[in-house]
């Protein structure tokens, strides 16, 4: 048999890589806080965040797309709170969302007491942009009566003294000399700062960030509060940009962090619909074995000079046409019989693709084989019906480990390419 270049693409071994390393990492131990129900820290899984673009006084366009972000897997949402008229809404949509809702104060204490009186679950702002200590302590002492957390959090943009001249030169001679690890202590300070103020009114029930644009200064940010607190964190890049960019930049910080077992909630921030947020936030956490896939997982291959049909675009038809499937069935399309077979090993439904010809596999068993147009529907229907049978108890998600053959890469005589075997 003809030796063949490795295909250079293997999501089932990168994917228990990472779950071998997820397994393996231990999550850091953090206090524990609950947010109307969803808990963050200590044990409890990593949560989604996402943060809602309307005006949330417009009410039928927040819950709408309150709900549109839980649908796609959210556990919380934050709202933003800057006029009296928003937080006013906030009954009205706190009636009508499926998840906790946290509201995002900005300079106006008595946002955050009116958020409070609504019955928010959760208090953002940083007592550092209210001027008035005792207007801070109100919040506070309001958050402790009704058991409502807070998250406060430093940016990169936002930790260098603005006010005081002098102090703000010696800053920045220090930040001269080396950026990162001035800010890093910058905003350690500045947290600490905050967490007095807490102490003194002796509230814990407290989560915190310390976010950039720059993926490598979270990370050390990120290690650096974790070092430093026991409390809560909620990840983030912040500003991270349209999802083209704002997905590596997010990915690479957050992936790292929580690789290390440090973050407890994330919220990975687009310049975007927010359902984007969500999408990527859960594939993140799916990813490195930190949730259960609720739906079919899609593995395709990257497409080299061996294919032979429009794998792209049955790629992006059948991830459509997947949609509403609630099982994680793992649905692999390989570009050809050659390596095709060997890369989706672990697949509960995979279509090997040919000469405008695809043979479907499920678990292992040749099911068909299918003109290049009657792909779509044939793959479709196939995993519907496993999709099915799991349900019904009859067979379990990626029980059989299936070993395939690559066959012989060189057409026979007649042109036809040989079938790969298969051993269980
Ligand atoms: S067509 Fe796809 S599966 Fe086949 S070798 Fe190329 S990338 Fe790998």
């Amino acid at each position: 048999m003809a030796k063949v270049a490795d295909c250079t693409y293997n999501s089932c071994v990168r994917e228990n890589l990472l779950l071998e390393l997820a397994k393996m990492i231990p999550r850091r131990k953090t206090r524990q806080i609950n947010v109307g129900g969803v808990l963050i820290g200590g044990n409890a899984p990593v949560s989604i965040q996402s943060m809602t673009s309307t005006y949330t006084y417009d009410i039928d366009a927040t819950v709408a797309q309150i709900r549109a972000l839980a649908k796609a897997g959210c556990d919380i949402v934050r709202v933003a709170v800057p006029e009296k008229r928003d937080t006013d809404a906030l009954p009205a949509i706190l009636d009508q969302s499926p998840v906790p809702i946290v509201a995002d104060v900005h300079f106006h204490f008595e946002r955050a007491l009116e958020a409070v009186e609504a019955g928010v679950h959760k208090i953002r702002l940083n007592p550092g942009n209210i001027q008035d200590r005792k207007q801070v302590d109100r919040v506070i002492a309001a958050c402790r009566d009704r058991g409502i957390p807070i998250r406060v959090g430093v940016n990169e943009g936002s930790v260098v003294e603005r006010k005081d001249k002098q102090l703000r030169a010696a800053q920045q001679s220090d930040l001269q000399v080396d950026r990162r690890t001035h800010l890093i202590r910058l905003m350690v300070e500045i947290l600490e700062d905050y967490m007095r103020i807490f102490d003194d009114n002796k509230f814990h029930d407290v989560v915190i960030s310390a976010k950039s644009i720059d993926a490598g200064m979270v990370i050390d940010a990120y290690r650096a509060i974790s070092e430093r607190f026991d409390l809560p964190l909620h990840l983030g890049v912040t500003h991270a940009g349209p999802p083209e960019t704002g997905r590596i930049r997010s990915i690479a910080a957050l992936g790292s962090l929580l690789s290390m077992g440090v973050g407890d909630t994330i919220r990975i921030s687009y310049a975007a619909d927010p359902v984007f947020e969500v999408d990527d936030g859960k594939e993140l956490l799916c990813s490195l074995g930190m949730r259960n896939r609720l739906e079919p997982e899609l593995i395709a291959c990257p497409t080299c000079g061996r294919i032979e049909i429009d794998l792209i675009k049955l790629t992006a038809d059948v991830k459509k046409k997947l949609v509403g499937i609630k099982t994680p069935v793992k649905v692999a399309i390989m570009g050809c019989v050659v390596n095709g077979p060997g890369e989706a090993e672990g697949a509960d439904v995979a279509i090997f693709a040919g000469k405008g010809k695809g043979i479907i596999y499920v678990q292992g068993e040749q099911t068909c084989t299918v003109s290049e147009d009657d792909m779509l529907e044939a793959l479709h229907r196939e995993v519907v019906a496993f999709a099915q049978r799991v349900e019904r108890g009859e067979v379990q998600l990626g029980q059989r480990d299936v070993t395939i053959t690559p066959p012989d890469p060189l057409p026979r005589k007649d042109g036809t390419i040989p079938l790969p075997t298969i051993r269980n």
